[in-house]
C-alpha cells in the first residue's frame, strides 16, 4: 500500500478585512519592476469600487476582469496566458484570482501554463504538469467549492471536462475575508453552498472514507447544517459568511483525501452537454439521488424548501438519444467517483440504462 503525499496551501490569512493586507503580503514576492502582478477578477466587481480600490497597482501590474457566465475553458486559459506573455516585459511575479470557483480555477490554471509549454488541454488529468507554477494567490468571494484549498483546477476542454490535478496546482497563499462574500445573491449562495454540502455527503458516504477525510467532512457538514437549516440565516448574515467560508475549506480538505460521488459525476455530464454550472447542476442532480444518499437528500430537500429555492425542472426533457449518450459517457468516464460512491463492483450497478433513467427525471 502506498499513500498519497499531498501538498497543502502553505499560507492562509483569515479574518474580516484581511483583504486590506493583500498589498503587504504581495510586496516581498515582487521579482522585479518589470515582473507585474496580474489580478484576475470576476467582472461582477467591475464597478465595485470598495473592492477594486483596495488593490494597489504598481509598475506594470494589471487587473483583468473575467466573465463567469460560462465556466473556465482550456481555450480561455490559453488565450489569457498568451495575452499575459505578450504584454509583459518579464515573467509575472504572480497571479491573483479574486472571485468564485471559476476565477480561482482560472488563476491556478494560468499560473501553471505560464511555466509549462503547449496547451492547457494537454494537462487535464493527474500529475501531467512538469514545472512548478508561478506564485499564485486565491481570494474567494463566494464560499462552497473548496477550490481555494484543492489540488485541482477544473477546465472544460475540447474532449472533456477534467481538472489539472497536480502538486503545483494549490495556491501559495489564500486570503479568507468573509466580507468579500457579503453581496452574493441568495440563489447563488445556496447553489455554491450546496456544492460544499454535497462534497460532505459524497465524501462521508464513500468507500474511500478515512479518518482524515471524515474529520474534515464532519466539521464541514455540521457548519452547513447550522447555516442552511435555519431560515433566519441568509447570505448577509456575517457569522454565516465566516462559517460557510470555513465549511468550504473543510469540505475541500475532506475530498482531497477521498473523492466526490454520484452527484458530481452526473453533474459533469450536464455541464459538458448543456453548460449547466457546477453549483446548480449538482443541486439538480442531487435532488434525484435518494437511492444513493437517502438522509443527505432528505435534508437537502428540507434546506431547499426552507430557503424557497426552486430548481429548474425538465432540463433533459428535449434531449435526443445521442445527447443522453454524450452525458452518460462523460459521467461514466469519472471512474474514481463511481468507485467511491458505489464500491469496486460499481460497473454492475451503474449501467447506461440506469443513468439514462436518472437523467430523464431531471
Ligand atoms: P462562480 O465562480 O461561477 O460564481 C457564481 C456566480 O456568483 C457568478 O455569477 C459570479 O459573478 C457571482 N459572484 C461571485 N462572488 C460574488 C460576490 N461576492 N457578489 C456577487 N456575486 C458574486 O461559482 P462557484 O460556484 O464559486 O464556482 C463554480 C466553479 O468552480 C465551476 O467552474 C467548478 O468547476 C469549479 N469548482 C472547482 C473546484 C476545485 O476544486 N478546483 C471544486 C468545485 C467546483
Ligand atoms: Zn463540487
Amino acid at each position: 500500500m502506498s499513500y498519497k503525499n499531498f501538498p497543502m496551501v502553505p499560507r492562509v490569512i483569515f479574518g474580516r478585512g484581511s483583504f486590506n493586507q493583500l498589498n503587504d503580503i504581495l510586496a516581498p514576492k515582487r521579482q522585479s519592476i518589470n515582473a507585474p502582478f496580474i489580478y484576475l477578477v470576476d467582472d461582477v466587481f467591475k464597478n465595485t469600487t470598495w473592492l477594486t480600490s483596495r488593490i494597489s497597482l504598481s509598475y506594470d501590474d494589471k487587473i483583468i476582469f473575467v466573465s463567469t457566465k460560462e465556466e473556465p475553458k482550456t481555450t480561455q486559459v490559453d488565450e489569457l496566458v498568451e495575452d499575459i506573455i505578450l504584454k509583459t516585459k518579464a515573467r509575472p511575479s504572480g497571479i491573483i484570482g479574486i472571485g468564485g470557483g471559476s476565477v480561482l480555477d482560472l488563476a491556478k490554471a494560468v499560473s501553471i501554463m505560464i511555466t509549462n509549454e503547449g496547451e492547457s488541454k494537454d494537462y487535464q488529468g493527474w500529475d501531467l504538469v512538469k514545472n512548478p507554477a508561478i506564485y499564485h494567490v486565491g481570494i474567494p468571494t463566494i464560499s462552497g467549492t473548496g477550490a481555494e484549498v484543492s489540488r485541482t483546477t477544473v477546465l472544460t476542454g475540447p474532449e472533456k471536462k477534467l481538472g489539472i490535478n497536480s502538486d503545483f496546482t494549490p495556491f501559495d497563499q489564500v486570503v479568507l475575508d468573509s466580507e468579500l462574500t457579503k453581496d452574493v445573491p441568495k440563489d447563488q449562495w445556496f447553489y455554491t453552498g450546496m456544492d460544499c454540502y454535497i462534497h460532505c455527503i459524497e465524501s462521508l458516504n464513500g468507500s474511500y472514507l478515512n479518518a482524515f477525510s471524515k474529520s474534515y467532512g464532519e466539521k464541514a457538514l455540521d457548519l452547513c447544517k447550522e447555516i442552511f437549516l435555519d431560515d433566519n440565516i441568509g447570505p448577509s448574515n456575517i457569522e454565516a459568511q465566516e462559517n460557510l467560508m470555513m465549511a468550504s475549506w473543510h469540505g475541500g480538505m475532506s475530498i482531497a483525501y477521498s473523492q466526490v460521488g454520484v452527484a458530481h459525476a452526473m453533474s459533469y455530464g450536464l455541464s459538458y452537454l448543456l453548460g449547466t454550472k457546477h453549483g446548480i447542476g449538482n443541486c439538480i442532480v442531487f435532488d434525484h439521488l435518494e437511492e444513493f444518499y437517502p438522509e443527505g437528500v432528505a435534508l437537502f430537500k428540507e434546506m431547499k424548501a426552507l430557503h424557497g429555492i426552486e430548481l429548474p425542472q425538465s432540463i433533459c426533457a428535449q434531449l435526443t438519444d445521442e445527447e443522453f449518450e454524450i452525458m452518460i459517457n462523460v459521467a461514466l468516464g469519472l471512474e474514481p467517483l463511481w468507485e467511491n460512491a458505489v464500491g469496486k463492483n460499481w460497473k454492475k450497478i451503474i449501467t447506461r440504462d440506469k443513468l439514462k433513467a436518472l437523467y430523464q427525471k431531471m
